[in-house]
């Protein structure tokens, strides 16, 4: 019999059982701003391209875009969903804000 494990705490997931897929797609978000002003644009588009070369394309490609996908079980799917930039805060849902106007 197969099994997976979570990632995050190491429980066995066998086959069939309830377990998610975290998938997390990071996107460098371009405004197409560029903040510094060239007095020699041809000179610094040269310069922007053989920086470019000299590049890892696996680590330039990483900084435009990142796709990360792990396993959970249910707990470390929950925990996950609560905080998921770890800033120790739970995340608002709709459910949260009902329960605060009611106080
Ligand atoms: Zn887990």
């Amino acid at each position: 019999m197969t099994y997976q494990t979570c990632m995050k705490c190491g429980k066995i997931l066998p086959e069939g059982s309830l377990k998610y897929i975290v998938s997390i797609n990071i996107l460098a978000d371009f405004e197409g701003i560029l903040l510094e002003s060239f007095e020699d644009i041809d000179g610094e588009i040269e310069n922007i391209i053989e920086e470019l070369r000299e590049m890892d394309p696996v680590v330039m490609e990483r900084d435009i875009q990142q796709k990360i996908a792990f396993h959970l079980c249910k707990n470390c799917k929950d925990q996950f969903a609560s905080d998921p930039l770890s800033t120790g805060e739970e995340a608002s849902s709709p459910q949260d804000k009902t329960q605060g106007m009611l106080h």
